[in-house]
């Protein structure tokens, strides 16, 4: 067997997809510039794990189910009061993260709730940190139904090892008491040890309404505000004044 051959060989017994995919030009480099065995060893270890960084991130960005990708430099910081562009800036270091602090974005619909959350979500991703997204109608079903349903137990099981978990869309639809319990139930299990960004277009001072028990929504701010960044946007519909636009064209 050519050498040549039997490196390949080696490289896809030991699952070296990274070395094996850029070998050819990673050895005609260090030919052609004479690299010394510890540049070259450097070099195909680097192309290793870049390979296994790309895969990461392909892997968690699909696990994480956003519903659209979104980004920090799409958003119009003009549009909303309540967050300024360097603040959303400096939250781009994931630093809130290592410190399990929570984001919280409140506001009417349109002003772009989802898409901050799912821009932070993103670049959370990027960074090399597990997210999951979902809207808290989903959330309800997945712990409704996760002693009768492997693929929610499953789904729930990935929520919980998450760095970030996002829950969007609170407060758009009636809570009942078993939800208000779970719900309850799962953001004490992840204080503390996780950081959570939710949307909502209600107010803390609704949510002991929407929750239909007091006592219970205390504890659970208590534990949601405990390290939170705190966000009350305003502003004029973005979807509405886009669909004006629409009109007028
Ligand atoms: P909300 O969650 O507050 O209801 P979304 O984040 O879903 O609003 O925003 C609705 C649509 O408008 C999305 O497509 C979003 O990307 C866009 N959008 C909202 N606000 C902005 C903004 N300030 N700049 C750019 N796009 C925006
Ligand atoms: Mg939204």
């Amino acid at each position: 067997m050519k050498a040549y051959e039997q490196t390949l060989n080696l490289l896809t017994s030991l699952n070296l997809k990274g070395i094996l995919r850029r070998i050819d030009e990673i050895v005609s480099d260090a030919e052609i510039r004479k690299d010394s065995y510890v540049s070259f060893l450097n070099n195909i270890f680097q192309a290793e794990i870049e390979e296994r960084a790309r895969r990461r991130f392909e892997r968690n960005m699909s696990a994480a189910h956003f519903p659209v990708i979104r980004k920090i430099d799409s958003f119009d910081f003009g549009r909303i009061k309540g967050i300024c562009k360097s603040e959303a800036v400096n939250l781009l270091d994931c630093r809130w993260i290592d410190k399990n602090e929570n984001l919280l974005f409140f506001g009417p619909p349109g002003i772009g709730k989802t898409h901050l959350s799912i821009a932070f979500g993103v670049t959370a991703v990027e960074k090399g940190y597990t997210v999951c997204f979902e809207r808290i109608t989903n959330l309800f079903r997945l712990l409704k139904t996760a002693e009768i349903q492997r693929t929610s137990e499953y789904r729930l099981r990935r929520i919980m090892k998450s760095n970030v978990v996002i829950i969007d869309e609170i407060g758009y639809t009636p809570i009942e008491k078993r939800e208000a319990n779970l719900f309850f139930n799962i953001l004490s299990e992840l204080y503390e040890k996780s950081s959570i960004i939710i949307t909502s277009n209600k107010g803390f001072d609704d949510w002991a309404e929407m929750m239909g028990d007091d006592v219970m929504t205390t504890a659970l701010l208590d534990r949601l505000l405990h390290h939170a960044r705190i966000y009350n946007l305003d502003g004029e519909s973005y979807r509405l004044k886009e669909k004006i636009k629409d009109e007028e064209v």
